[in-house]
Protein backbone atom coordinates (compact mmCIF):
# COMPACT_ATOMS: atom_id res chain seq x y z
CA UNK A 1 0.00 0.00 0.00
CA UNK A 2 2.52 2.20 0.45
CA UNK A 3 3.94 4.32 -2.63
CA UNK A 4 7.60 5.04 -2.55
CA UNK A 5 8.17 7.68 -4.86
CA UNK A 6 11.54 9.41 -5.06
CA UNK A 7 11.40 13.35 -3.72
CA UNK A 8 12.97 16.50 -4.86
CA UNK A 9 15.82 18.16 -3.43
CA UNK A 10 17.93 16.64 -0.77
CA UNK A 11 16.13 16.75 2.62
CA UNK A 12 18.63 17.24 5.68
CA UNK A 13 18.71 14.56 8.10
CA UNK A 14 15.51 13.49 9.91
CA UNK A 15 14.74 14.98 13.06
CA UNK A 16 12.21 13.17 15.40
CA UNK A 17 10.10 15.57 16.98
CA UNK A 18 9.28 13.09 19.75
CA UNK A 19 10.67 9.96 21.46
CA UNK A 20 12.65 7.68 19.83
CA UNK A 21 11.47 5.81 16.43
CA UNK A 22 8.43 8.04 17.00
CA UNK A 23 7.68 10.17 13.67
CA UNK A 24 5.21 13.01 12.99
CA UNK A 25 1.90 11.64 11.62
CA UNK A 26 0.05 13.54 8.92
CA UNK A 27 -3.38 12.11 8.87
CA UNK A 28 -5.04 12.98 5.50
CA UNK A 29 -3.03 13.04 1.94
CA UNK A 30 -5.03 16.10 0.15
CA UNK A 31 -4.05 19.52 -0.15
CA UNK A 32 -3.28 20.09 3.71
CA UNK A 33 -1.96 17.06 4.46
CA UNK A 34 0.19 16.86 1.42
CA UNK A 35 1.58 20.04 2.31
CA UNK A 36 2.39 20.33 5.66
CA UNK A 37 3.76 16.53 4.99
CA UNK A 38 5.87 18.26 2.38
CA UNK A 39 7.12 21.29 5.24
CA UNK A 40 8.21 19.04 7.65
CA UNK A 41 10.32 16.58 5.49
CA UNK A 42 11.89 19.35 3.90
CA UNK A 43 12.54 20.66 7.29
CA UNK A 44 14.03 17.09 8.10
CA UNK A 45 11.39 16.24 10.92
CA UNK A 46 10.77 12.65 10.62
CA UNK A 47 6.67 12.28 9.14
CA UNK A 48 4.43 9.42 8.12
CA UNK A 49 1.26 9.91 5.79
CA UNK A 50 -1.37 8.27 5.95
CA UNK A 51 -4.53 8.20 3.68
CA UNK A 52 -5.34 8.43 -0.31
CA UNK A 53 -3.70 10.87 -1.81
CA UNK A 54 -6.04 13.11 -3.25
CA UNK A 55 -8.97 10.85 -1.87
CA UNK A 56 -11.85 13.33 -1.37
CA UNK A 57 -11.07 14.35 -4.88
CA UNK A 58 -11.38 11.17 -6.30
CA UNK A 59 -14.44 9.58 -4.15
CA UNK A 60 -16.24 12.54 -2.99
CA UNK A 61 -16.92 14.54 -6.27
CA UNK A 62 -19.22 13.91 -8.96
CA UNK A 63 -17.05 13.18 -12.68
CA UNK A 64 -17.25 16.65 -14.69
CA UNK A 65 -16.88 19.36 -11.73
CA UNK A 66 -14.66 22.15 -11.94
CA UNK A 67 -13.20 24.25 -9.37
CA UNK A 68 -14.81 27.20 -8.30
CA UNK A 69 -11.36 28.85 -7.22
CA UNK A 70 -9.10 30.40 -9.62
CA UNK A 71 -5.72 29.50 -10.09
CA UNK A 72 -3.76 31.33 -8.25
CA UNK A 73 -5.71 30.31 -5.22
CA UNK A 74 -5.00 26.84 -5.71
CA UNK A 75 -1.83 26.36 -5.13
CA UNK A 76 -0.50 23.59 -2.80
CA UNK A 77 2.17 25.29 -0.64
CA UNK A 78 5.53 23.69 -1.38
CA UNK A 79 8.84 24.07 0.58
CA UNK A 80 10.69 25.42 -2.50
CA UNK A 81 9.37 27.85 -5.09
CA UNK A 82 8.37 25.53 -8.42
CA UNK A 83 5.05 23.48 -6.66
CA UNK A 84 2.45 25.65 -8.20
CA UNK A 85 -0.29 24.41 -10.25
CA UNK A 86 1.46 27.00 -13.41
CA UNK A 87 4.79 24.78 -12.71
CA UNK A 88 2.88 22.07 -12.70
CA UNK A 89 1.06 22.78 -16.63
CA UNK A 90 4.35 24.21 -17.60
CA UNK A 91 6.16 20.87 -16.99
CA UNK A 92 3.44 19.26 -18.48
CA UNK A 93 3.23 21.39 -21.24
CA UNK A 94 -0.03 22.59 -20.58
CA UNK A 95 -1.04 26.10 -21.42
CA UNK A 96 -1.37 28.51 -17.78
CA UNK A 97 -4.73 28.80 -17.06
CA UNK A 98 -6.17 31.61 -16.20
CA UNK A 99 -9.41 33.48 -14.27
CA UNK A 100 -11.23 32.81 -16.94
CA UNK A 101 -10.59 29.20 -17.19
CA UNK A 102 -11.94 27.33 -14.50
CA UNK A 103 -10.08 24.10 -13.59
CA UNK A 104 -11.43 20.17 -14.11
CA UNK A 105 -11.27 18.57 -10.83
CA UNK A 106 -8.83 16.32 -12.76
CA UNK A 107 -6.53 18.42 -13.50
CA UNK A 108 -6.22 19.75 -9.94
CA UNK A 109 -6.40 15.80 -9.22
CA UNK A 110 -3.25 15.08 -11.26
CA UNK A 111 -1.54 17.95 -9.95
CA UNK A 112 -1.98 17.24 -6.24
CA UNK A 113 -0.30 13.62 -7.54
CA UNK A 114 2.46 14.86 -8.65
CA UNK A 115 3.20 17.77 -5.90
CA UNK A 116 3.61 14.21 -3.96
CA UNK A 117 6.00 13.25 -5.95
CA UNK A 118 8.16 15.98 -5.90
CA UNK A 119 7.68 17.30 -2.69
CA UNK A 120 5.96 14.28 -0.51
CA UNK A 121 7.58 11.08 -1.18
CA UNK A 122 5.76 8.22 0.87
CA UNK A 123 2.60 8.12 1.62
CA UNK A 124 0.50 5.08 2.93
CA UNK A 125 -2.96 4.20 1.18
CA UNK A 126 -4.38 3.19 4.71
CA UNK A 127 -7.31 4.36 6.68
CA UNK A 128 -6.47 5.61 10.28
CA UNK A 129 -9.29 3.80 12.45
CA UNK A 130 -8.12 4.97 16.27
CA UNK A 131 -5.89 7.00 17.95
CA UNK A 132 -4.83 6.77 21.24
CA UNK A 133 -2.55 8.50 23.74
CA UNK A 134 0.79 7.42 24.62
CA UNK A 135 3.41 7.82 27.47
CA UNK A 136 5.58 9.20 24.43
CA UNK A 137 3.09 10.61 22.05
CA UNK A 138 -0.04 8.70 20.61
CA UNK A 139 -0.14 5.41 18.95
CA UNK A 140 -2.10 5.43 15.83
CA UNK A 141 -4.30 1.92 14.29
CA UNK A 142 -4.56 1.94 10.80
CA UNK A 143 -7.21 -0.31 9.08
CA UNK A 144 -5.33 -3.32 8.75
CA UNK A 145 -4.67 -3.37 12.50
CA UNK A 146 -1.28 -2.61 12.71
CA UNK A 147 -0.37 0.04 15.76
CA UNK A 148 1.98 2.94 14.83
CA UNK A 149 3.90 5.23 17.32
CA UNK A 150 4.02 9.08 16.73
CA UNK A 151 5.17 11.60 18.28
CA UNK A 152 2.80 14.13 17.20
CA UNK A 153 -0.74 14.08 15.04
CA UNK A 154 -1.81 16.39 12.57
CA UNK A 155 -5.46 15.63 11.56
CA UNK A 156 -5.68 16.52 7.48
CA UNK A 157 -8.83 14.74 6.95
CA UNK A 158 -10.92 17.14 5.37
CA UNK A 159 -14.94 17.84 5.34
CA UNK A 160 -15.88 14.46 4.37
CA UNK A 161 -16.09 12.58 7.43
CA UNK A 162 -18.67 15.83 8.39
CA UNK A 163 -20.46 15.34 5.40
CA UNK A 164 -24.60 17.18 7.08
CA UNK A 165 -27.93 16.07 6.07
CA UNK A 166 -30.70 17.77 7.76
CA UNK A 167 -31.99 15.90 10.53
CA UNK A 168 -35.72 15.86 8.85
CA UNK A 169 -34.34 14.16 6.10
CA UNK A 170 -32.63 11.05 7.85
CA UNK A 171 -35.40 8.61 8.32
CA UNK A 172 -35.71 8.56 4.12
CA UNK A 173 -32.98 6.28 4.35
CA UNK A 174 -33.02 4.15 7.63
CA UNK A 175 -30.01 1.80 6.33
CA UNK A 176 -28.00 5.49 6.23
CA UNK A 177 -27.76 7.87 2.94
CA UNK A 178 -25.84 6.79 0.27
CA UNK A 179 -25.74 6.66 -3.78
CA UNK A 180 -28.65 3.16 -3.54
CA UNK A 181 -30.62 4.88 -1.08
CA UNK A 182 -33.40 7.23 -1.62
CA UNK A 183 -31.23 9.70 -0.10
CA UNK A 184 -27.92 10.66 -0.84
CA UNK A 185 -25.09 13.72 0.26
CA UNK A 186 -23.32 15.08 -2.66
CA UNK A 187 -19.87 13.71 -1.25
CA UNK A 188 -21.46 10.10 -2.00
CA UNK A 189 -21.25 10.52 -6.02
CA UNK A 190 -18.96 10.18 -8.39
CA UNK A 191 -21.11 9.57 -11.11
CA UNK A 192 -24.10 11.14 -11.37
CA UNK A 193 -25.52 10.26 -14.66
CA UNK A 194 -27.36 6.87 -12.22
CA UNK A 195 -30.09 8.41 -12.11
CA UNK A 196 -30.35 9.41 -15.45
CA UNK A 197 -34.44 9.46 -16.42
CA UNK A 198 -35.22 10.43 -12.70
CA UNK A 199 -36.98 13.77 -10.96
CA UNK A 200 -33.96 14.61 -8.49
CA UNK A 201 -34.45 17.02 -5.56
CA UNK A 202 -31.58 18.64 -5.04
CA UNK A 203 -31.26 20.80 -1.41
CA UNK A 204 -29.45 23.33 -1.24
CA UNK A 205 -28.32 26.75 -3.02
CA UNK A 206 -24.78 26.91 -2.94
CA UNK A 207 -21.70 25.47 -5.91
CA UNK A 208 -22.57 22.63 -5.30
CA UNK A 209 -26.06 22.19 -5.55
CA UNK A 210 -26.44 24.21 -8.85
CA UNK A 211 -23.19 22.29 -10.37
CA UNK A 212 -25.02 19.13 -9.35
CA UNK A 213 -28.13 20.25 -10.93
CA UNK A 214 -26.22 21.13 -14.22
CA UNK A 215 -24.37 17.48 -14.15
CA UNK A 216 -27.83 15.98 -13.50
CA UNK A 217 -29.47 17.83 -16.06
CA UNK A 218 -27.05 17.08 -18.76
CA UNK A 219 -26.74 13.52 -18.04
CA UNK A 220 -30.90 12.96 -18.68
CA UNK A 221 -31.82 13.21 -14.94
CA UNK A 222 -34.45 15.92 -14.21
CA UNK A 223 -33.47 18.22 -11.42
CA UNK A 224 -35.15 20.50 -9.53
CA UNK A 225 -33.17 22.96 -6.77
CA UNK A 226 -34.68 23.55 -3.22
CA UNK A 227 -33.12 26.43 -2.15
CA UNK A 228 -33.84 27.65 1.44
CA UNK A 229 -33.34 31.46 1.01
CA UNK A 230 -35.33 33.99 -1.67
CA UNK A 231 -32.53 34.71 -4.29
CA UNK A 232 -29.64 32.72 -6.21
CA UNK A 233 -26.30 34.19 -6.13
CA UNK A 234 -23.78 34.07 -8.69
CA UNK A 235 -20.39 35.23 -9.11
CA UNK A 236 -19.11 37.78 -11.69
CA UNK A 237 -17.32 37.45 -14.32
CA UNK A 238 -13.59 37.32 -13.44
CA UNK A 239 -11.82 41.17 -15.14
CA UNK A 240 -8.10 40.01 -16.22
CA UNK A 241 -6.90 43.33 -15.96
CA UNK A 242 -8.72 45.79 -13.46
CA UNK A 243 -8.16 49.59 -13.15
CA UNK A 244 -5.96 50.50 -10.32
CA UNK A 245 -9.45 52.48 -8.85
CA UNK A 246 -10.99 49.12 -8.87
CA UNK A 247 -8.55 47.21 -7.24
CA UNK A 248 -8.16 50.15 -4.50
CA UNK A 249 -11.94 50.38 -4.27
CA UNK A 250 -11.84 46.26 -3.87
CA UNK A 251 -8.72 44.81 -3.46
CA UNK A 252 -8.12 41.01 -4.71
CA UNK A 253 -7.68 38.16 -2.72
CA UNK A 254 -7.77 34.24 -2.81
CA UNK A 255 -11.75 34.20 -2.04
CA UNK A 256 -12.33 37.36 -3.82
CA UNK A 257 -12.55 40.84 -4.14
CA UNK A 258 -13.50 43.33 -1.21
CA UNK A 259 -11.61 44.55 1.78
CA UNK A 260 -13.32 42.27 4.62
CA UNK A 261 -12.47 38.96 2.65
CA UNK A 262 -8.49 40.59 1.99
CA UNK A 263 -8.16 40.73 5.67
CA UNK A 264 -9.68 37.73 6.04
CA UNK A 265 -7.00 36.42 4.00
CA UNK A 266 -4.27 38.68 4.60
CA UNK A 267 -4.00 38.65 8.51
CA UNK A 268 -5.38 34.52 9.50
CA UNK A 269 -3.32 34.97 12.30
CA UNK A 270 -5.62 37.78 13.61
CA UNK A 271 -8.83 36.15 13.46
CA UNK A 272 -7.88 33.57 16.26
CA UNK A 273 -7.70 37.29 18.41
CA UNK A 274 -11.22 37.54 18.03
CA UNK A 275 -13.90 36.78 20.57
CA UNK A 276 -15.49 32.95 20.21
CA UNK A 277 -18.95 34.68 18.74
CA UNK A 278 -17.18 36.73 16.44
CA UNK A 279 -14.91 34.28 15.36
CA UNK A 280 -18.18 31.49 14.94
CA UNK A 281 -20.19 34.88 12.77
CA UNK A 282 -16.99 35.50 10.20
CA UNK A 283 -17.01 31.44 9.86
CA UNK A 284 -20.74 30.82 9.37
CA UNK A 285 -21.11 34.66 7.27
CA UNK A 286 -17.61 35.45 4.96
CA UNK A 287 -18.52 33.48 2.29
CA UNK A 288 -22.35 32.96 1.53
CA UNK A 289 -23.20 30.06 -0.69
CA UNK A 290 -23.47 31.21 -4.37
CA UNK A 291 -22.44 29.47 -7.70
CA UNK A 292 -19.32 29.95 -9.83
CA UNK A 293 -19.83 32.35 -12.91
CA UNK A 294 -19.10 29.78 -15.19
CA UNK A 295 -21.75 27.62 -14.18
CA UNK A 296 -24.56 30.39 -14.51
CA UNK A 297 -25.41 29.59 -18.44
CA UNK A 298 -25.84 25.63 -17.52
CA UNK A 299 -28.36 26.58 -15.05
CA UNK A 300 -30.07 29.34 -15.07
CA UNK A 301 -33.08 29.16 -17.03
CA UNK A 302 -32.52 25.49 -17.86
CA UNK A 303 -32.76 23.43 -14.74
CA UNK A 304 -36.07 24.98 -12.34
CA UNK A 305 -34.83 26.48 -9.17
CA UNK A 306 -37.22 27.36 -6.44
CA UNK A 307 -36.33 29.44 -3.98
CA UNK A 308 -38.00 29.89 -0.59
CA UNK A 309 -38.59 26.28 0.22
CA UNK A 310 -38.06 24.99 3.27
CA UNK A 311 -39.00 21.49 3.96
CA UNK A 312 -41.51 20.55 6.99
CA UNK A 313 -42.11 17.03 6.19
CA UNK A 314 -40.73 13.57 4.35
CA UNK A 315 -42.01 10.33 3.61
CA UNK A 316 -41.40 7.78 1.40
CA UNK A 317 -44.21 6.10 -0.58
CA UNK A 318 -43.82 3.68 -3.42
CA UNK A 319 -40.12 3.99 -3.79
CA UNK A 320 -40.91 7.57 -4.11
CA UNK A 321 -40.08 10.18 -1.99
CA UNK A 322 -43.15 13.31 -1.25
CA UNK A 323 -41.55 16.58 0.36
CA UNK A 324 -43.83 18.92 2.09
CA UNK A 325 -42.28 22.44 1.43
CA UNK A 326 -42.93 25.52 3.47
CA UNK A 327 -42.43 29.15 2.26
CA UNK A 328 -43.82 31.97 -0.04
CA UNK A 329 -47.86 32.03 -0.26
CA UNK A 330 -47.68 31.21 -4.04
CA UNK A 331 -44.79 29.15 -4.25
CA UNK A 332 -44.09 25.32 -4.01
CA UNK A 333 -46.18 23.42 -1.58
CA UNK A 334 -44.92 19.79 -2.48
CA UNK A 335 -42.84 18.32 -4.56
CA UNK A 336 -42.12 14.26 -5.50
CA UNK A 337 -38.43 12.79 -6.68
CA UNK A 338 -37.15 9.02 -7.02
CA UNK A 339 -34.26 10.75 -5.36
CA UNK A 340 -33.39 13.41 -2.71
CA UNK A 341 -29.71 14.76 -3.19
CA UNK A 342 -28.56 16.73 -0.06
CA UNK A 343 -26.20 19.44 -1.17
CA UNK A 344 -26.28 20.69 2.36
CA UNK A 345 -22.38 20.81 2.87
CA UNK A 346 -20.60 20.22 6.49
CA UNK A 347 -20.41 20.81 9.89
CA UNK A 348 -17.38 21.12 11.39
CA UNK A 349 -17.99 18.75 14.22
CA UNK A 350 -14.66 16.56 15.73
CA UNK A 351 -17.37 14.50 17.14
CA UNK A 352 -17.84 13.36 13.51
CA UNK A 353 -14.32 12.17 13.15
CA UNK A 354 -14.43 8.61 13.71
CA UNK A 355 -11.09 7.71 14.15
CA UNK A 356 -11.30 10.05 17.49
CA UNK A 357 -11.89 7.48 20.49
CA UNK A 358 -14.51 9.33 23.40
CA UNK A 359 -11.56 10.27 26.15
CA UNK A 360 -9.59 11.83 23.50
CA UNK A 361 -12.36 14.12 22.19
CA UNK A 362 -13.69 14.55 25.87
CA UNK A 363 -9.45 16.27 26.46
CA UNK A 364 -9.89 18.43 23.30
CA UNK A 365 -11.44 22.00 23.92
CA UNK A 366 -14.08 23.12 21.57
CA UNK A 367 -14.42 26.98 20.67
CA UNK A 368 -17.70 27.91 23.16
CA UNK A 369 -20.65 27.36 21.30
CA UNK A 370 -19.17 25.06 18.40
CA UNK A 371 -17.71 21.46 18.17
CA UNK A 372 -14.51 23.37 16.43
CA UNK A 373 -11.67 22.53 18.70
CA UNK A 374 -9.64 25.39 20.57
CA UNK A 375 -6.25 25.75 18.53
CA UNK A 376 -2.99 27.63 19.31
CA UNK A 377 -1.53 29.99 16.85
CA UNK A 378 0.57 26.59 15.85
CA UNK A 379 -2.34 24.57 15.19
CA UNK A 380 -2.61 22.49 18.21
CA UNK A 381 -5.11 21.72 20.50
CA UNK A 382 -5.26 20.98 23.87
CA UNK A 383 -3.91 17.68 23.80
CA UNK A 384 -0.77 18.62 23.72
CA UNK A 385 1.20 16.74 20.27
CA UNK A 386 -2.51 16.74 18.34
CA UNK A 387 -3.03 19.42 15.72
CA UNK A 388 -6.06 20.61 13.57
CA UNK A 389 -5.62 21.70 9.76
CA UNK A 390 -7.64 22.49 7.14
CA UNK A 391 -11.59 23.08 7.53
CA UNK A 392 -11.57 22.06 11.09
CA UNK A 393 -9.11 25.20 11.91
CA UNK A 394 -11.59 27.54 10.12
CA UNK A 395 -13.28 28.37 12.90
CA UNK A 396 -9.75 29.59 14.59
CA UNK A 397 -8.02 31.15 11.50
CA UNK A 398 -11.01 32.33 9.53
CA UNK A 399 -12.47 31.09 6.14
CA UNK A 400 -9.18 30.49 4.02
CA UNK A 401 -8.77 27.48 6.13
CA UNK A 402 -11.60 25.86 3.91
CA UNK A 403 -9.85 26.55 1.18
CA UNK A 404 -6.64 25.22 -0.96
CA UNK A 405 -5.39 29.20 -0.64
CA UNK A 406 -5.02 28.46 3.17
CA UNK A 407 -1.98 25.50 2.74
CA UNK A 408 0.85 27.86 3.23
CA UNK A 409 0.04 29.38 6.21
CA UNK A 410 -1.29 26.38 8.06
CA UNK A 411 2.24 24.25 6.51
CA UNK A 412 4.67 26.87 7.68
CA UNK A 413 3.14 27.26 11.10
CA UNK A 414 3.13 23.47 12.30
CA UNK A 415 6.14 23.07 10.45
CA UNK A 416 7.43 25.66 12.53
CA UNK A 417 6.50 24.73 15.55
CA UNK A 418 7.40 20.67 14.87
CA UNK A 419 10.44 21.60 13.99
CA UNK A 420 11.67 23.71 16.81
CA UNK A 421 10.03 20.40 19.15
CA UNK A 422 12.26 18.13 17.21
CA UNK A 423 15.20 20.51 18.18
CA UNK A 424 14.34 20.86 21.73
CA UNK A 425 14.48 17.25 22.15
C1 LIG B 1 -17.52 19.80 -3.91
C2 LIG B 1 -16.38 20.59 -3.34
C3 LIG B 1 -15.72 21.51 -4.13
C4 LIG B 1 -14.65 22.24 -3.61
N1 LIG B 1 -14.03 23.15 -4.42
C5 LIG B 1 -12.99 23.86 -3.92
C6 LIG B 1 -12.30 24.79 -4.74
O1 LIG B 1 -12.65 25.03 -5.89
N2 LIG B 1 -11.23 25.44 -4.21
C7 LIG B 1 -10.80 25.25 -2.93
O2 LIG B 1 -9.82 25.86 -2.53
N3 LIG B 1 -11.46 24.38 -2.13
C8 LIG B 1 -12.53 23.69 -2.58
N4 LIG B 1 -13.21 22.82 -1.77
C9 LIG B 1 -12.80 22.69 -0.39
C10 LIG B 1 -11.78 21.57 -0.40
O3 LIG B 1 -12.31 20.45 0.18
C11 LIG B 1 -10.52 21.99 0.24
O4 LIG B 1 -10.02 23.18 -0.23
C12 LIG B 1 -9.39 20.97 0.13
O5 LIG B 1 -9.69 19.74 -0.45
C13 LIG B 1 -9.05 20.77 1.55
O6 LIG B 1 -7.98 19.90 1.65
P1 LIG B 1 -7.85 18.92 2.88
O7 LIG B 1 -6.52 18.30 2.76
O8 LIG B 1 -8.17 19.63 4.15
O9 LIG B 1 -9.02 17.86 2.72
P2 LIG B 1 -9.32 16.75 1.58
O10 LIG B 1 -8.94 17.21 0.24
O11 LIG B 1 -10.73 16.37 1.82
O12 LIG B 1 -8.36 15.56 1.99
C14 LIG B 1 -8.61 14.76 3.10
C15 LIG B 1 -7.68 13.59 3.10
O13 LIG B 1 -7.86 12.86 4.31
C16 LIG B 1 -7.98 11.48 4.02
N5 LIG B 1 -8.66 10.88 5.15
C17 LIG B 1 -9.88 11.16 5.67
N6 LIG B 1 -10.11 10.37 6.74
C18 LIG B 1 -9.01 9.58 6.91
C19 LIG B 1 -8.65 8.56 7.83
N7 LIG B 1 -9.45 8.19 8.82
N8 LIG B 1 -7.45 7.96 7.70
C20 LIG B 1 -6.61 8.32 6.69
N9 LIG B 1 -6.91 9.29 5.80
C21 LIG B 1 -8.09 9.91 5.91
C22 LIG B 1 -8.66 11.47 2.67
O14 LIG B 1 -8.51 10.23 2.03
C23 LIG B 1 -7.91 12.58 1.98
O15 LIG B 1 -6.65 12.09 1.54
C24 LIG B 1 -14.26 22.06 -2.26
C25 LIG B 1 -14.93 21.13 -1.47
C26 LIG B 1 -15.97 20.41 -2.00
C27 LIG B 1 -16.68 19.43 -1.12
Amino acid sequence: MTQSIPQQGTAPATRQAGGRGRAVVVIGAGPYGLSVAAHLRAAGVDVRVFGEVMGSWRHAMATGMFLKSTPAATDLSAPMPDGRLADFRRERGEPELTELTPIPCEVFTAYGMWFTDRFVGDVTARQVTSLERAPDGFTVHLDDGEPVPASAVVVATGLRPMAHIPRNLLHLAPQGPGADAVLSHTSHHTDLSRYAGQRVAVIGGGQSALESAALLHEAGAHPHVLIRSGTVRWGTTPVLHRPLVNRLARPASPLGSGWTLAALCRAPQTVRHLPAPARLLVHRRALGPSGGWWLRERVDGIVPLHTHCRISQAHLTDGQVHLQLTGEEDGLREFTAGHVLAATGYRIDIDALPFLPPPLRTAIARIPGSSAPRLTGAFESTVPGLYFTGALAAPTFGPMLRFVAGTAFAAHRITRHLARRATRR
